[in-house]
């Protein structure tokens, strides 16, 4: 970084706070994830310098030859991770990856039945305020009250009431497997088209650790950056005789250039979960998840639905009268990160929520084991109990300081 150092040192030094942060803190925010050093290298290459309007062999530019190189990588290799027809590697980001499906599936005041968003599901799912809920007609299928399990039954009744043009399945926030086949089956009785966002578990259904969504759903969309462990970023999948459409509706539809650095960074992203390793890392997040989970519970605090089948979690923190915020708040204090999440039915405002999402991806990656999810789990819950115990916190934090010492970060990265 010898060239920031001397032209930007404002910006190197806000990186390294970052760095130090990152090294410092345990990390369980459940969309987030640490990537490699390649990945990182790829990203911050001459490749940013490129104009690549369009697709390999097709371009609206000269020069293209060497990133139609590695545009196609990227594109092979995400086939073959997810058996996939067609594969568009260039969104910019989630949002953007379901922007365009929309693009191209629908039309403006189309009905689109997708998970609500106060039970899990995502701002793109319909949100009044997204341009998903500006442009469709949204409606919502939820959990049950009684299990927290998505209500398949609701979802066929909605489904036939609503008539749909399209069914969207995938959240933000729930912690069981999705069971992509009988949604498939309501969407196809309904004559609707089927879309998987799956964002959160890609990385999860690339090791077989979680049901893939590919064989039973029109369009799956998802980003790179979390489960997945790539650079931020967007990617679809779909089948062939929507190849087209959906190229169209990447671009010129809804973007301008692809970013090409970034798709090297996805290509060398997507080669690392190809290998034997990523399948023994995707199985570790899914039993950190159940270890975390069942500590907490054996602390006496409160899991949605009872435990979790993926890598995150929903702590119901009424019980112990605490708002969600406020715990977000006393774990980031102590070195923990979190976010507060409004749980399913929860009584309280999107800004204080009566929970909070925890999950395993990024602190697997840095090599937390079991053991020290349970050690995290025991941390979590003396903090949220003494919110206000200065000793308790202060034996919170250097616990915490002692996993991230025994658990080292980027070692070989200087800022
Ligand atoms: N879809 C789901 C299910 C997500 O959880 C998210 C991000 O949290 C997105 C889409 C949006 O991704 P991005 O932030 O890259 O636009």
């Amino acid at each position: 970084m010898e060239q920031l150092r001397n032209s930007d040192p404002a910006v190197l030094e806000a990186m390294g706070l970052e760095l130090k942060r990152q090294r410092t803190n345990i990390e369980l925010i459940a969309s987030e994830n640490i990537v490699s050093e390649a990945v990182m290298e790829a990203m911050g290459s001459v490749l940013t310098n490129k104009y690549a309007e369009g697709y390999p062999g097709k371009r609206y530019y000269g020069g293209c030859e060497h990133v139609d190189i590695v545009e196609n990588i990227a594109r092979d290799r995400a086939k073959e991770l997810f058996g996939a027809e067609h594969v568009n590697v260039q969104p910019h980001s989630g949002a953007q990856a379901n922007m365009a499906v929309y693009l191209a599936a629908l039309k403006p005041g189309d009905t689109v039945l997708g998970m609500n968003l106060a039970h899990g599901g995502h701002l793109t799912h319909g949100s009044p305020v997204n341009a998903s809920g500006l442009l469709y007609n949204f409606v919502a299928y939820g959990v049950r009250e009684d299990n927290f399990l998505i209500d398949y039954d609701e979802v066929r009744k909605t489904a036939f009431k609503h008539r749909p043009r399209l069914i969207v399945a995938g959240a933000s926030a729930y912690p069981r497997t999705i069971d992509f086949e009988a949604l498939a089956s309501i969407a196809n009785d309904v004559g609707a088209l089927f879309m998987v966002d799956m964002a959160h578990i890609a990385g999860l259904v690339a090791a077989g650790e979680h049901p893939s969504p590919v064989p039973h759903a029109h369009f799956v969309t998802t980003t790179t950056h979390k489960t997945l462990r790539g650079p931020r970023g967007g990617m679809i999948i779909c089948r062939q005789p929507w190849a087209a459409a959906i190229d169209k509706a990447v671009f010129p539809g809804s973007q301008g250039g692809p970013l090409m650095h970034v798709i090297a960074s996805k290509a060398v992203a997507f080669g690392e979960a190809l290998q034997p390793s990523f399948k023994t890392y995707a199985q570790h997040v899914v039993k950190n998840a159940k270890v975390l989970a069942q500590t907490l519970v054996d602390e006496g605090l409160t899991i949605v639905s009872g435990g979790t089948d993926n890598h995150l979690m929903l702590v119901d923190t009424r019980n112990i009268n605490i708002t969600g915020k406020e715990a977000e708040h006393v774990l980031d204090a102590v070195g923990i990160t979190t976010n507060k999440n409004a749980i399913p039915f929860d009584p309280t405002s999107p800004f204080v929520t009566s929970g909070i999402r925890l999950g395993t991806p990024a602190a697997t990656s840095r090599g937390m084991d079991e053991a020290a999810m349970e050690q995290i789990g025991k941390i979590i819950a003396m903090t949220l109990k003494a919110p206000k115990d200065e000793a308790v916190l202060a034996q919170a934090s250097k616990l915490v300081a002692e996993l991230t010492d025994r658990f080292p970060l980027y070692e070989q990265v200087k800022y």
